[in-house]
């Protein structure tokens, strides 16, 4: 605690490093703006030659663009003390000195406060819509405006023409600013580092330097055009700020020489149409104009460039990290691409599902309506899913999921292939199959009688009225038999229940044995009852199949020595009828019932008999003996 206060008590007395750096700063921003105004006027004045470059505008400009809005008056403080300073000592009188500085601070604080509305933004010369507003603020607004005030001070104070006055204010204003603002920008940005790839890249530098050089030296024809090509070099491999530097460079050699007289523009005769700084300006202008077009272009490119880069990466990580399969194949089938998943899923690379054909792999059961839906997708349908079999790499088939979708050709949107999104459903189909096989087994339970494993009371009712309506459609006769065991009470009274229990199972066999087509149905009726559903069976069949039942029943000669017949016998109740509309299945039981209660009545052991359509009972009493 104490340490801590001490510390404090040090810092308050002894300036901080940040306080020095920010010091610093202000000075070398003082030092960069009087040396752009101590260099311009340094050159000759020259009564008939149009204003000249000032590069110091755009240094204070730059500054301004970079540093945080809450330094701009330390920093509008420090330029307007360099152009103060700078132009009272070089310009003719300190009125014309304080005039111009006070100008110069204007524009500069007018271009600033309109390129800059919020602190966090950034000067971004590389992109199309920053630099549009740019140019059109501090090469055009800016320039104008001041230049329109100085022009009324030049024709009280110089005596010029308001018009040239404001020519020469705003052409040589806009171009400083133009030239020098984005090199400013970029070095005070620290955008000079240079990439891996473009290390050669000051060759390019070099060279224009050496050509300046060389232009300026060599009078009798003008090579400064040579350099145009030599920047765009730059700005390719160096980037905009090492560009813009060379440019500036290059300026202000050429409007250094050209104001001594040196040179291929300085040498120019000052002819009636343009003055030798105005050809040079106009270069200039042309050569600033064609680094800013270039570098909107490039730096869209890169956009977009980033923006595909970072796409692929993203349609890269999805299509490998997929679980389901993704794959790419032309209209004749022919895979191009195969996601990672393959591996996983079938146990087969990639590269290995590559080589194999659409429907190398499919279930030969399933290839029928793969091949129908393929063929579907190919006459234009544009979407399909498709459930089947795929063989594994250990030869094992598992359940899959497909679903297409046709791929179009972006340019002439004609179907070009096929994108397939394979889907493991292995578990879901098991799942299903599973419930499926405990649905069918709950249902027969349902429908199951459990001692006998007949049909029970339930199901036997739910195939009558079927076939009821089925044989009244086909005008077909429908017979039923109702079954009933004889003296079954006292059977059970003599060997038991369980004795009784077996009883009926062999019974339940025996029947079942004796109806054997497939639409017949035995069932249990209830208790020792059993019934017979036979569709289709005329009263004689009927009849023939009950005598059957009745005469195997005594075959089976199963002891009972509570029946007086000494062993275990049936009575059987048939019915028969075609049925016909109005009637119902109950009408059927019930006649058969009848018949069953004669047939116990006339004594046992028999068959008895009810034609319903005949209208004819017949009693047929078949004693086995
Ligand atoms: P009949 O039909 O010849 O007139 O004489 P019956 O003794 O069979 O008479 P009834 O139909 O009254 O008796 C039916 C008996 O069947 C009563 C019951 O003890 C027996 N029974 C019914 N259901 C079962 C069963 O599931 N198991 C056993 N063991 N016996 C049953
Ligand atoms: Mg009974
Ligand atoms: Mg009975």
């Amino acid at each position: 605690m104490q340490a801590r206060s001490e510390a404090r008590q040090q810092a308050w007395f002894l300036p901080r490093p940040a306080s020095l750096q920010f010091a610093a700063r202000i000075a070398i921003c003082f030092l960069a703006v009087w040396l752009a105004v101590v260099f311009v006027h340094v050159l000759p004045a020259e009564s008939a030659v149009p204003h000249r470059l000032q590069f110091a505008d755009g240094i204070l400009l730059a500054y301004l663009l970079v540093v945080p809005r809450w330094n701009w008056p330390a920093y509008l403080a420090a330029g307007f003390a360099a152009l103060l300073m700078g132009g009272t000592l070089t310009a003719g009188g300190w009125k014309i000195g304080v005039l111009h500085a006070l100008l110069r601070l204007f524009e500069v604080m007018l271009s600033a406060w309109l390129l800059r509305r919020r602190s966090c933004a950034l000067p971004r010369f590389a992109a199309p819509a920053y630099l549009g507003r740019f140019v059109l603020v501090a090469f055009v607004l800016a320039p104008l405006a001041t230049g329109l005030l100085y022009s009324i001070f030049a024709v009280h104070l110089l005596h010029e023409s308001a018009a040239s006055a404001l020519l020469t204010w705003a052409v040589g204003d806009g171009l400083g600013i133009a030239a020098t603002t984005p090199a400013c920008v970029g070095i005070l940005l620290g955008g000079f580092a240079v990439s891996r790839q473009s290390r050669t890249g000051w060759i390019y530098v070099a060279a224009a330097a050496v050509v300046t050089v060389y232009c300026l030296v060599r009078v009798d024809t003008s090579l400064l055009i040579v350099l145009y090509p030599l920047m765009i070099l730059v700005l390719l491999r160096q980037g905009m700020v090492w560009a813009s530097t060379t440019a500036l460079l290059t300026s202000v050699a050429s409007v250094y020489c050209t104001m001594r007289s040196l040179g291929p523009t300085g040498l120019m005769q000052s002819g009636v149409s343009l003055a030798p700084i105005g050809v040079l300006q106009l270069n200039l202008l042309l050569g600033t104009f064609t680094l800013y077009s270039i570098s909107a272009v490039l730096d869209r490119h890169k956009t977009r460039k980033r923006e595909l880069l970072r796409a692929v990466e993203l349609h890269n990580l999805v299509m490998e990290n997929s679980r389901d399969i993704i794959m790419l194949e032309d209209i004749a089938g022919n895979r191009s691409y195969v996601s990672a998943a393959a591996q996983n899923m079938v146990g087969l690379k990639p590269k290995e599902l590559l080589r194999t054909k659409n429907l190398d792999l499919v279930h030969p059961d399933d290839l029928a309506k793969a091949q129908e839906v393929i063929h579907l997708m190919r006459s234009g349908v544009e979407s399909a899913t498709i459930e089947c079999r795929v063989r594994k790499q250990d030869g094992n088939y598992m359940w899959v999921e497909a679903s297409l979708k046709l791929v179009h050709d972006p340019v002439m949107h004609a179907p070009i292939g096929i994108l397939y999104i394979v889907r493991d459903i292995q578990d879901r189909k098991q799942a299903e199959q599973d419930l499926q096989s405990a649905y069918l087994a709950l249902e027969a339970l349902a429908a199951t009688d459990s001692l006998t494993q007949l049909a029970n009371r339930r199901h036997f009712d739910h195939v009558l009225s079927t076939e009821w309506r089925r044989c009244q459609r086909a005008k077909q006769p429908l017979s039923t038999l109702l079954i009933d065991v004889d003296f079954f009470k006292a059977y059970n009274d003599t060997y038991g229940h369980l004795k009784g229990d077996n009883c009926l199972k062999e019974i339940a066999g025996m029947t079942r044995e004796v109806a054997t087509r497939c639409s017949d149905l035995v069932a249990r009726f209830g208790g020792e009852e059993f019934a017979v559903i036979l569709p289709n069976t005329s009263y004689a069949g009927a009849m023939q199949v009950a005598e059957e039942i009745r005469s195997a029943m005594e075959q089976l000669r199963l002891p009972h020595h509570g029946s007086p017949l000494g062993q275990v016998t049936i009575s059987i109740g048939c019915a028969t009828t075609v049925p016909v509309t109005g009637q119902r299945a109950t009408h059927l039981l019930h006649q058969a019932d009848e018949a069953l209660y004669e047939a116990k009545r006339c004594g046992r052991n028999q068959v008895y008999g009810w034609n319903d359509n005949t209208v004819a009972r017949e009693a047929e009493l078949l004693s086995g003996s």
